[in-house]
């Protein structure tokens, strides 16, 4: 399967390990496999492949982690405005 990658290094995301309890709620609902859990405590893992979608911040429940939302998707939301087709120009594939 594909993985897709927005900029490398540009991602707002972040993460407070001193607020975190391990709760796991961030993995479960991240749809791009972005964050994990090691020795109990969220761990960001792959962090280019974040869309800034904001998912994980509303759902952590220690307010543990912060997140631009939206911003990643800024690209694609023009492009499907101007009736363009095909992936966001910001994003590469990588296997
Ligand atoms: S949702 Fe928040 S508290 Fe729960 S594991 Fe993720 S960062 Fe930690
Ligand atoms: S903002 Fe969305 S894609 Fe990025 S880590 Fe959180 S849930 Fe995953």
């Amino acid at each position: 399967m594909n993985r897709f990658v927005y900029l490398p290094d540009v991602v707002s995301l972040q993460l407070n390990d001193n607020r975190c309890t391990g709760c796991g709620m961030c993995a479960i609902v991240c749809p791009h496999g972005v964050m994990t859990l090691e020795n109990g405590r969220a761990l960001i893992a792959d962090r280019d492949a974040c869309m800034e979608c904001g998912a994980c911040a509303r759902n952590c429940p220690a307010d543990a982690i912060a997140v631009q939302a939206g911003v990643g998707c800024a690209q694609a939301v023009i492009n499907a405005a101007l009736g363009r087709t095909g992936k966001a120009c910001c994003t590469i594939d990588r296997e």
